[in-house]
């Protein structure tokens, strides 16, 4: 079975709630693989995910789901 996956809900994730627009979720993802461009835009990964899920966890929107 492969392994999980983070996916980013775009419809989900408000950047603005989280301060200064940075990330929580990139800010504990190991190896800084969940990134984003700048403050308030949408993260994604830059390389390949390792299932951790501490991104998950980390969003408080929930925006972020394993799959
Ligand atoms: S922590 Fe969640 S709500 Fe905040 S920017 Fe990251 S994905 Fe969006
Ligand atoms: S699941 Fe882990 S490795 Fe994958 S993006 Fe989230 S924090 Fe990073």
């Amino acid at each position: 079975m492969p392994k999980p996956m983070a996916v980013v809900d775009p419809a989900r994730c408000n950047a603005a709630f989280c301060q200064g627009g940075v990330c929580l979720a990139a800010q504990a993802c190991p190896n800084r693989i969940l990134r984003q461009d700048s403050p308030y835009e949408v993260p994604y990964q830059v390389a390949m995910c390792r299932g951790c899920a501490k991104c998950a966890v980390t969003c408080p929107l929930k925006a972020i789901r394993m799959v």
